[in-house]
């Protein structure tokens, strides 16, 4: 693959791989049907260092770079373990670099550190049952007082709400976009969460409705400066979206590598259904798709090792390119196994149910061509275009 291969990199996916062969292989499709997040599973990532594999030493991590991060992501990809998955990223990759990059040092030591180890829980708290897409819109208050603040208010459908030890939660503090993010711990009074069920998918994934009844928060917990807190956001859905981006691209691909061995083996009309040209056309074709969601994602990892947050333009179109891509990918998987396709038995089913999410969560399709369209339309004013007329 087209990805950095260094001998470290190949060595985190052989052993992420082993590591979620014995440890989640034999259990998932239980815990799919029992739809239950296993608390577990993080403690073991934590203690093998998966969690850590793009964060500083200083901190429990291995100090590689993102590329390691992007290893991580695509094995668990490729174990079509969408909830869990989701989880898993939710609290790596969510709240923790937000933390990295705002922080204080007792913060890192306090959260960060046992986070990296799996033995605590974190999550990250944006929307709100009023307001998704248009995070400006959020209602939940802090409210100076004192020495600490008092927070009121609820988010909807946050990833590991319920089984979180600390959620990082975006708050207003002002007029406008003066928001203030905390590090809130789960075992403040005055904090509830409830279960969201009914889920599509991501079976294996704990989602939750928080609330905060006049929470009491010393002030330090506040992450980063106060009022600061929208830009942070901003800035930290860069990683959150790129992470989409090679989640969706190499579900796709187990998508496709299942779909052509169920071409080999299943006959109909006396011969592999794989031989029969429409067949190996949408093969093809599904190939093609995901070559472009490889380069995409690809030319945005090293955009965002290069210039970081400001790398916006390639992760937003490998995010709202790769996500749809892999849901047209999966879906003609989804075809090529027919009936069975349609049962629980072959795994797509599963991949099929999961991967609806990819265009909604971290930022809809809808909302990542409004910040596409804004960059090229702005850049085209820059060109001297020749003009026929
Ligand atoms: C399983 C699951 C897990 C999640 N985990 C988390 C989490 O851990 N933390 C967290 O904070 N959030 C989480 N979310 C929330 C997710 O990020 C939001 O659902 C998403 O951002 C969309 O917001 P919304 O649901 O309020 O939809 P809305 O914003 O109400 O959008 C509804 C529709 O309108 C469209 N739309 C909205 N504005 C525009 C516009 N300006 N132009 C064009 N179209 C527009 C949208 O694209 C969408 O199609 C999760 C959601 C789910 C379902």
């Amino acid at each position: 693959m087209a990805t950095k291969e260094t001998a470290q990199h190949e060595l985190i996916k052989e052993s992420l791989s082993k590591f979620l062969t014995k440890e989640v292989l034999p259990y998932i499709d239980q815990w799919e049907k029992d739809k239950y997040c296993s608390r577990e599973i993080f403690q073991k990532m934590g203690e093998q260092g998966f969690f850590g594999v793009s964060f500083p030493e200083q901190y429990g991590g291995s100090g590689l770079d993102f590329w390691a991060a992007v290893a991580v992501s695509e094995v668990m990809a490729k174990f079509n373990m969408g909830g869990l998955g989701m989880s898993l990223y939710a609290h790596n990759f969510l709240p923790l670099p937000l933390i990295l990059a705002v922080g204080t040092e007792e913060q890192k030591q306090k959260y960060l550190v046992p986070a990296l180890k799996g033995e605590k829980i974190a999550a990250l708290a944006i929307t709100e049952p009023g307001a998704g897409s248009d995070v400006g819109g959020i209602k939940t208050t802090a409210v100076e007082k004192d020495d600490h603040y008092v927070i009121n208010g609820s988010k909807m459908f946050i990833t590991n709400g319920n089984i979180a030890d600390f959620i990082v939660v975006v708050t207003k503090t002002g007029e406008g976009y003066d928001f203030t993010n905390f590090i809130f711990e789960t075992h403040t009074p005055g904090f509830k969460s409830i279960e969201v069920k009914n889920k599509l998918g991501m079976h294996t994934s704990d989602t939750a409705q928080l609330f905060f009844d006049n929470c009491i928060v010393p002030k330090t917990q506040v992450l980063g400066q106060k009022s600061m807190g929208f830009y942070y956001i901003m800035n930290n859905l860069q990683e959150e979206r790129l992470l989409a981006a090679v989640t969706a691209t190499f579900a796709a691909e187990w998508a496709l590598e299942k779909a052509i061995l169920y071409s080999k083996e299943r006959e109909a009309f006396g011969r592999p259904i794989g031989k029969f040209q429409v067949i190996r056309h949408k093969i093809a074709e599904m190939a093609t798709k995901l070559e472009a969601c490889k380069a995409i994602t690809f030319r945005a990892v090293q955009d965002f090792i290069d210039n970081g947050a400001a790398a916006v333009k390639t992760i937003t179109m490998a995010k709202a390119f790769t996500c749809h891509e892999a849901q047209l990918i999966i879906d003609e998987a989804l075809q090529i196994h027919g009936g069975w396709g349609y049962m629980e038995d072959y795994g797509i089913a599963r991949a099929f149910r999961d991967c609806r999410l990819l265009t909604i969560g971290a930022g809809t399709s809808e909302i990542m061509n409004e910040i596409i369209s804004k960059i090229v339309i702005e850049e085209v004013k820059h060109k001297t275009v020749i003009d026929h007329r």
